[in-house]
């Protein structure tokens, strides 16, 4: 069914690196045959954004471009091909592929008449216009603003400990470097699997918060004491200085896992020694889920409960707000920043 009433929708455009503006576009009345049109509840702000605002992705050859990768909303259309979700479906939107169809970014014009590049997800906008395989649906008991959570770093962190490294048991050392959204469901899950946990992060305003948990916090001075200690090492922080260090913490036979992305410039240096004796070492591509599927396995995986609530210091921002909200996560100040439509 097409509905053919004249929509206006709002979207953050990323115009060159650390510069945001917000532009007034009209939805297309003819979707692609591949896409969904999705009113937008909360869109969530993470480090990868972050990386992009900065210029630190490397050339971005398709500035000006809307943005954003992962929020939760409701479908009000739907091209000729989609079958996944029907119109009024709540769903989660997620810039991890999973079933569907995918035809790639388009160009809108905005009432200014400059022609702004969309990928196949952006959702820093009032309404999203997103290929197929970025969209899920979303459990019914799963609340609005849990479910942005689910379109990036909660099936990241948590895939990584029950998909990745599902091996982990309550007798094993697991460190944890990094805790902020991925590195916070990855905790969460751990937490549900009871290894002694070690955390190691650096900005100190987390670690009262962090202290609910019942973890063992490493010093700054005091890391260097653990080398070759862990069992299993999972690496958020976001900086390639941070990955090696972690190799450096696991065991012979000890496994790392990193989900950080850091600066296109920047490369890991690692000693062959230590992987010709038995550490190992994997990136994290959103937790190896298949969102189709592993959306509600985490979800019952932690018993249905909103976890949200369980993420520290979260601010919610309007759409205008967005540059203020970037520069308070950047800052560290708060540990997630979403956007409400
Ligand atoms: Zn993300």
């Amino acid at each position: 069914m097409v509905q053919r009433t004249f929509l206006m929708f709002e979207a953050a455009v990323l115009t060159k690196f650390k510069k945001i503006k917000i532009s007034k576009f009209v939805a297309p009345t003819n979707l692609r045959e591949d896409q969904v049109l999705v009113k937008i509840s909360y869109a969530g702000i993470c480090g990868s954004q972050i990386m992009e605002y900065l210029g630190h992705r490397g050339k971005d050859n398709f500035l000006p471009h809307a943005f954003g990768h992962e929020a939760s909303g409701k479908v009000i259309r739907i091209g000729k091909k989609v079958k996944k979700v029907s119109i009024n479906d709540e769903v989660i939107l997620s810039w991890i592929k999973g079933k569907g169809l995918d035809y790639g970014g388009f160009k809108l014009t905005d009432d200014k008449n400059c022609k702004i590049n969309f990928g196949p997800i952006s959702t820093f906008s009032s309404m999203a216009i997103v290929s197929e395989n970025r969209v899920f649906l979303k459990p019914k008991k799963m609340s609005k603003i849990e479910a942005v959570l689910y379109g990036c770093a909660t099936p990241t962190g948590a895939g990584i400990v029950i998909k990745q490294l599902n091996e982990i048991k309550s007798k094993h050392k697991v460190c944890l470097i990094g805790v902020g959204g991925v590195g916070l469901a990855a905790l969460l899950a751990l937490k549900l699997k009871k290894p002694q946990i070690y955390i190691f992060e650096k900005n100190k305003k987390k670690n009262k918060f962090l202290s609910k948990f019942n973890v063992n916090f490493i010093p700054s001075n005091k890391i260097i004491l653990y080398k070759d200690y862990f069992d299993f090492c999972i690496e958020t922080s976001g900086s390639s200085e941070m990955i090696e260090r972690a190799f450096n913490l696991i065991k012979k036979k000890g496994k790392l896992i990193f989900a950080s992305h850091p600066n296109n410039k920047k490369k890991i240096k690692l000693n062959p020694h230590d992987l010709i004796s038995g550490k190992k070492i994997f990136g994290s591509w959103g937790g190896s889920c298949k969102l189709d599927y592993d959306i509600n396995k985490i979800f019952n995986y932690f018993n249905k409960k909103n976890v949200f609530s369980l993420h520290g210091k979260i601010s919610i921002f309007k759409l205008k707000e967005i540059n203020k909200a970037f520069k308070k996560v950047m800052s560290g100040e708060i540990n997630r920043a979403l956007i409400k439509f």
